[in-house]
């Protein structure tokens, strides 16, 4: 759609203009590039050119926006972090920006957020009352984003996803309607917005979450050369999804762009115990694995230090800088733990035929613990029953073979999956799936469809891989 090929009357935008308490922004106003990119690969897929941006400071700017989306018949999608993978969050049509709606007010345990919010200033913010909120380490990953699909983080094998601590949210409906669910109003829209993702069923203003007594934890960082690669996956995979609660060790397996430089396989996470408790549990985990770790990082913290640390660790840690471009990545979940076969098959895959100017990971995530105590249909998250997630990424470089990155990734992908569950976190969404919806929503998909078909029969929030009514 072009800023001419659209049916918005100039009147249209003035009467928009003077009703919002935010601002409206057009193409070639100053902000406007600054606002349509995405903080993620500040570039593709998050660069389409909106015909307007509207950033919101008010449930009424939403309403209204909505309105004259649906009035003229233009698409709309909301925006909060703009970390979507698949670029979901960035349009032609009208982009709905959230953000300036971020208030955190806090009673007792209880947290109402403006679903602008993104992770580092909410725990900072709730860090005063010594509360958090278990959900994932990405400093500028935006809470509604990431609630609505789901959200793990390192408190989440303790206390469940983000979303299992969601009380209740305000949504702007399709019909412009304003209204405030939880389990006894609207009890239906409340269950699909934990954890079905995002831009589906209305676009959420604000939510109020039971926060959690924010703990110290002792973080750590081990690293193994990656002869002992196979060691490491198979030995982590019987250990991390079924240890005790307290303990979120992740795994990513790294190849940089540099050929010189081998891949390396890094445990990091943190324990919600005591340092030399933590020091004990790494120790037995290498006898297991049958060799110590090249290097071992292990440091109590306060809970808002252990969340900077494995943010900065993450990046330091990733195959490739930010400034790489956005990763292309494929997901599963893992149901039962890869036979010695698959885990060599997997390693072997992963180191052969590098190629200057791409980098890759493996993305291993516990699952299990809190997880997996909440049934898989009190809530519309359908990924319960799971030992680990995994993450297959690849970033290329421009000039670099784009078709051999893909071929690689799909590979990967297809060696772990004869032990996935099918299905896949919508939080990662995948536009290549083939059949998208059973992946994301297992057995919730028709309570989804029929929520969808209350909520927006028209089919007003829509993507590629949209749940239809
Ligand atoms: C660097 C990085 C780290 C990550 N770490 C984790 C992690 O530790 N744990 C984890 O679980 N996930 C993680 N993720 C995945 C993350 O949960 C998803 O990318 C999530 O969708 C991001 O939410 P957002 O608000 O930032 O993104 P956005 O792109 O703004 O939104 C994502 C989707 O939700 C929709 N949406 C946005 N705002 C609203 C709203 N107010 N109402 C309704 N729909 C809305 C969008 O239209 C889009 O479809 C990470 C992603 C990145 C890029």
């Amino acid at each position: 759609m072009t800023t001419t090929d659209h049916p918005v009357s100039d009147a249209d935008w003035r009467a928009l203009r003077e009703g919002l308490a935010g601002d409206l922004l057009r193409p070639g106003d100053p902000d406007y590039d600054d606002a349509r990119l995405v903080p993620v690969g500040r570039g593709a897929p998050g660069a389409a050119a909106p015909l307007a941006i509207v950033r919101c400071r008010a449930d009424a700017d939403v309403a209204a926006t909505v309105s004259l989306a649906r009035r003229r018949g233009l698409p709309a999608v909301p925006r909060s972090g703009g970390h979507c993978f698949a670029g979901r969050s960035s349009t032609s049509g009208l982009l709905i920006d959230v953000r300036p709606l971020r208030s955190v007010t806090v009673d007792g345990d209880v947290v109402t957020v403006g679903a602008g919010a993104r992770l580092r200033e909410l725990y900072d913010a709730l860090d005063r009352y010594g509360l958090t909120l278990p959900a994932g380490c990405g400093a500028t990953v935006g809470i509604a984003g990431l609630t609505l699909g789901g959200g793990f983080g390192i408190l989440g094998r303790t206390h469940g996803l983000t979303a299992d601590q969601l009380l209740a949210a305000r949504v702007v409906l399709a019909d412009g309607r304003i209204v405030d669910c939880d389990e006894h109003r609207d009890g239906d829209l409340f269950w699909a917005l934990r954890g079905a993702g995002g831009g589906q069923f209305g676009i959420v203003t604000a939510l109020t979450f039971r926060a959690v007594p924010a703990p110290a934890a002792t973080t750590f960082h081990a690293a193994w050369p990656y002869d002992d690669a196979v060691r490491v996956i198979d030995s982590w995979q019987h250990w991390a999804p079924s240890g005790p609660d307290r303990l979120a060790a992740s795994l990513l397996v790294t190849a940089g762009a540099d050929l010189a430089q081998p891949p390396v396989v890094n445990l990091f996470g943190a324990m919600f115990d005591t340092e030399t408790a933590t020091t004990e549990a790494l120790a037995r985990f290498a006898v297991v694995v049958g060799t110590d770790p090249v290097n071992l990082d292990v440091a109590t913290r306060s809970f808002p230090e252990t969340k900077v640390y494995l943010a900065e660790l993450g990046a330091q840690i990733a195959a490739a800088p930010a400034e790489a471009g956005h990763p292309v990545s494929r997901s599963e979940f893992i149901g039962q733990a890869l036979p010695g076969l698959a885990v060599e098959a997997l390693v072997r895959h992963f180191g052969s035929a590098r190629v200057p100017g791409q980098t890759r990971e493996l993305d291993l995530s516990p699952w299990g613990g809190a997880y997996t105590r909440t049934p898989v249909r009190a809530t519309a998250f359908a990924h319960r029953d799971a030992r680990f997630l995994i993450k297959h990424a690849v970033t290329a470089s421009s000039g670099s073979d784009g078709a051999a990155a893909l071929a690689w990734l799909d590979r990967s992908w297809e060696l772990a999956r004869p032990s996935g569950t099918g299905g896949v976190y919508p939080n990662f969404p995948d536009p290549r799936l083939a059949d998208p919806l059973p992946a994301y929503h297992g057995p919730n998909l028709e309570r989804l469809r029929r929520v969808k078909a209350r909520y927006d029969p028209a089919g007003f929030f829509a993507f590629p891989q949209v749940i239809r009514p």
